[in-house]
């Protein structure tokens, strides 16, 4: 089938509407129409090329919500009308150790939302900044939040994964001290996940308007990360840090907040690395840097179930997709409170 999309051509092109076309339906294939799709910082990375690899024509997006137009044949979980997401990844080997255990993330031959080999034309895979989209069952997620509110939980299926599952897995809770740095789409996530998940949480920002913003979000304390003595204040006291900066910067600032034992744990993933951390920061109380992405797909709904029960969506700024190249140029600036989103439907006119 035919349908709207919006894409870059090459790195140097702004986005502009373009067909696509989707598969039809295999057996254990959903059909969704896609009602709103969020913007990621990730879109610009791979975009522009700033990460290696990147295929074009590039249709971005992969914080998809809308409804199931049709299903094939053997579809059991999903029917016609359902409200589901559809988040990173939309295929992977189904049988390694990863995806056994429902971490898809991390299977070798996991294929992204957008820019992953695929038998469909063109031979990459298209996102989400599209009318339709056909994806495995296996990969689509369930919407449990009301009908009202489907546009900010878009940015649930990649900002809220992306923090909820590092988040889990470091064990975020009561009696905990967390800080989530850069309050941009991922970092408001964090701090409303680990705000619900009972931790103290500390909102580390470059931007001094995000100070009683980020208050409002859930953080107990906020630092600007440009006051050193600020910063000093909690010297020695993180049992965990999530950086979810989009740019390379000092993360000997920030490991030095890391308690005996603590942990930093990346997802911001800039273009170019940070500068080598400090190693005796690291040896001389036993802390550790770490990575993460996103989550598997057994996680993604647990998320979205814990968001649901939380009451927790993402803020949002809907826009027209006609918007697209100026919301990325606001995005990159830090001009967003906090995460775009893209109504699908004004990709028809
Ligand atoms: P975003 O909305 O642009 O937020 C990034 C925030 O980082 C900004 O709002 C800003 O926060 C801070 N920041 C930006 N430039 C900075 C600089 N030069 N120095 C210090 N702070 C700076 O981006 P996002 O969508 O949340 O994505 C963040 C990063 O995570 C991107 O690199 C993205 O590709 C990556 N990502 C990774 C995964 C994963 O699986 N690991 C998944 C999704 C996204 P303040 O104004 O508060 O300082
Ligand atoms: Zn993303």
């Amino acid at each position: 089938m035919k349908i709207k999309a919006i894409g870059a051509l090459s790195a140097a092109q702004a986005l502009e509407p373009m067909d696509i076309s989707r598969r039809e339906p295999g057996p254990h294939d959903v059909q969704i129409a896609i009602a709103y799709c969020g913007v990621c910082h990730s879109d610009v990375h791979q975009a522009r090329a700033e990460w290696a690899g990147t295929l074009f024509p590039c249709v971005p997006g992969h914080e998809i919500v809308g409804r199931v137009a049709a299903v094939g044949s053997d579809v059991t979980g999903y029917k016609e009308g359902d409200l589901v997401g559809v988040g990173c990844i939309v295929d992977s080997c189904k049988h390694c150790e990863d995806c056994e255990e429902g971490l898809e993330n991390y299977c070798d031959h996991m294929v992204g939302t957008y820019n992953g080999p695929t038998a469909d034309a063109p031979g990459h895979t298209l996102g989400g900044y599209s009318q339709q989209i056909v994806v495995h069952e296996r990969y689509v997620l369930r919407i449990k939040h009301p009908e009202d509110q489907l546009a900010a939980v878009a940015p649930l299926l990649c900002a809220g994964i992306t923090t909820y599952s590092p988040l889990r897995h470091w064990q975020v809770g009561p009696g905990k001290k967390v800080g989530v740095v850069g309050i941009g789409g991922l970092g408001h996530m964090g701090i409303k996940i680990a705000h619900a998940m009972g931790a103290h949480v500390v909102a580390f920002t470059t931007s001094e308007s995000k100070r009683e913003a980020a208050k409002a979000l859930g953080a107990d304390e906020v630092v600007v990360s440009r006051n050193p003595e600020e910063m000093q204040a909690h010297t020695k006291s993180f049992d965990f840090i999530l950086n979810t900066v989009a740019a390379p910067h000092n993360l000997d600032a920030f490991t030095a907040l890391l308690k005996r034992d603590g942990t930093m744990t990346l997802v911001g993933a800039p273009a170019t690395p940070h500068p080598s951390p400090e190693v005796f920061s690291l040896i001389m109380k036993r802390r550790s840097i770490a990575g993460s992405m996103i989550g598997g797909i057994p996680e993604t709904q647990e998320m979205l179930d814990f968001c649901a029960e939380h009451g927790i969506v993402a803020d949002i700024e809907m826009i027209r997709a006609d918007e697209i190249n100026e919301a990325w140029e606001r995005m990159i600036k830090g001009d967003v409170k906090y995460r775009f989103v893209i109504d699908s439907a004004t990709l028809a006119e």
